[in-house]
């Protein structure tokens, strides 16, 4: 355990403002204290089934009648999405429905799914929101008694009593979203709660996993709360004169001469990547970063010259802790440390898994260089471990392709800027994606990708996602390079040499790119949760690990290690 700082105790000592918390917030801190503070204090944000139902719901009442004004409440009326907000109370709300009738006034909010079946008539964070209107429309002076629920799934109407302890527990509520914005801590996970199975944000939140890591106490293994693999995926555009545009929910690429080459429904796309000279339509920009969709602009080459991806979720609290961490030589180093051992051991891992003879020699001298590693005292000293251990990794990697295919992957050493064989020329080009990758998942979490702890800050090198993808590099990268040489899937037809450099061709880097994310979405058992995962996923998760570990949730950041 190293000391100095400690990671995520760095911006919690200051006054923080308050501002008006939205009624529906207050329903998420009575659900789960940290659902409340990733959604409202982080901005973090993800649907699942429910959210996007319960969206759309929303969506056609606020596209419905116009509002009318609150009035007296003596006469009838109804008035549709209506906003209010209290200083006093701390609290704004937007309520679907507002009815009025016999001097008395009842707010009415619209459920999607079905009335559930319990003697109060709705679950308790859905009580307190109803609760939180009748407070604001007592507040601008009407009399409020009940409430009511529409739940649009039973098609039913479920009238609910304001009393007093309703109120009280629903004072207590604010109160304590109050403390937990304050406090700018995110509250530990739920521990192994079924709360968590229906939560939009498990999967940025990762209850069991940094339980686990923590040390909390649990009745189990990690569950599986996320789809093994993303059912997105990237679109990469690489036609010469190829245009990106949007045509209603999909997004359309032309060639040239404007001949539909493919459709891919928007909901589909995690991230567009576009390889050489491909235009894209400012609609199609505006379309995909409000969605949260990244674009990447690489060099035909595979060169990651650009990456756009709107506004983001605002992360400032991570940023800040990333850039403290960066500053703090005792948090960089044991950061270093753990993405140096963990790429050692993947590559002792990879060598032995297939080299296909037993080589004890080969890898006690890995598994040192790993050790000394994970406690080299020094930056430099880790750097010259890493050095050595590549070098190890890469006099042995020519081995593992089976295939010469007439001397076209005859592999001797490493080499780049340019590449000047086939071999090295894979090697860049599957690095390049991966750096894309990781950059782009780092940007999600809301990282700064230019700013790592073992690659130190350079202009334009996406530092950080090369630190953590140095653990991946063997078992994605390398991975998908000995596998498109050894089953013939790229030949000596696919590579163009210009001056000393070889490069891949476009039918070439088609083929790889099919390898490459037909490598990602492959499931491998989580060597620390236990679950099936996908590799792109692992790739997010790292990132999230590394933030709950700056953000003080974790004292180690975890290394994917494959067995
Ligand atoms: S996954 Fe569980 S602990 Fe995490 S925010 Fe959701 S309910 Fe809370």
């Amino acid at each position: 355990m190293l000391g100095g700082h400690t990671p995520g105790m760095h911006d919690d000592t200051e006054a923080v403002a308050v501002p008006p918390i939205p009624a529906r917030m207050v329903n998420e801190v009575t659900y789960c204290p940290r659902l409340f503070f990733l959604e409202w204090v982080d901005r973090d944000f993800d649907d699942n089934h429910f959210t996007v139902e319960g969206r759309a719901v929303h969506e056609r009442i606020d596209e419905g009648e116009p509002t009318t004004p609150l009035g007296d409440s003596d006469s009838p009326w109804q008035a549709r999405s209506v906003e209010l907000s209290s200083a006093i109370l701390g609290v704004s709300a937007k309520i679907d429905l507002v009815e009025a009738a016999d001097g008395e006034v009842i707010p009415v909010e619209t459920k999607r799914g079905k009335a559930p079946d319990v003697p109060e008539g709705a679950y308790e964070p859905e009580l307190v929101q109803l609760c939180l209107y009748g407070l604001l429309l007592r507040e601008a002076g009407y009399r409020v008694e009940r409430g009511e629920f529409y739940f649009a799934g039973s098609r039913k109407r479920v009238e609910v009593r304001l009393d007093e302890a309703l109120v009280a527990r629903t004072l207590a509520m604010v109160e304590l979203a109050r403390s937990v914005a304050k406090a700018q801590v995110a509250p530990a996970p739920l521990v192994a709660s079924p709360k968590c199975v229906g939560c939009s944000l498990a999967g940025l939140c990762l209850p069991d996993e940094v339980n686990l890591l923590a040390g909390s106490e649990a009745p189990g293994p990690p569950r599986a709360l996320l789809p093994a693999r993303d059912d997105a995926q990237p679109l990469y555009v690489q036609e010469l004169g190829a245009k990106v545009g949007v045509s209603g929910q999909c997004l359309q690429v032309k060639d040239r001469d404007q001949r539909k080459l493919l459709e891919a429904p928007l909901v589909d796309v995690s991230h567009v990547v576009l390889m050489g000279n491909v235009q894209i339509s400012s609609q199609a920009i505006r379309e995909v970063t409000t969605r949260g969709v990244p674009v990447a602009w690489l060099s035909t080459g595979g060169w990651l010259s650009g990456l756009l991806d709107g506004l983001g979720h605002g992360q400032v609290a991570l940023r800040r802790a990333q850039y403290a961490a960066a500053d703090d030589p005792v948090l960089c180093l044991g950061l270093a440390r753990a993405f140096v051992a963990t790429k050692i051991a993947n590559s002792r891992t990879f060598l032995r898994r297939n080299l296909g003879t037993e080589e004890p020699g080969l890898t006690l001298e890995l598994a040192q260089l790993g050790e000394r590693a994970a406690s080299a005292e020094s930056l430099e000293t880790l750097l010259g471990l890493e050095g050595n251990a590549a070098r190890l990794y890469f006099e042995n990697f020519g081995r593992l392709l089976s295939n010469d295919n007439l001397g076209t992957f005859d592999f001797k050493t490493r080499n780049r800027r340019p590449p000047k064989d086939a071999v090295n020329a894979l090697l860049s080009f599957a690095y390049s994606m991966l750096t894309k990758d990781v950059a782009v998942a780092a940007r999600l979490v809301g990282f700064d990708p230019y700013l790592g702890f073992l690659h130190q800050p350079r202009a334009g090198r996406f530092s950080l996602a090369l630190d953590v993808m140095e653990e991946l590099r063997p078992i994605v990268a390398d991975s998908v390079v000995v596998n498109v040489i050894n089953m013939s899937v790229v030949t000596s037809k696919d590579f163009i040499r210009r001056g000393v450099g070889v490069t891949l061709n476009a039918e070439g880097r088609k083929k790889v790119l099919k390898a490459w994310e037909r490598r990602l979405s492959e499931q491998v058992t989580h060597p620390l949760f236990g679950y099936r995962v996908s590799y792109r996923r692992i790739l997010e998760m790292q990132c999230r690990l590394l933030a709950r570990h700056l953000r003080g949730e974790i004292p180690e950041y975890p290394g994917f290690k494959t067995r």
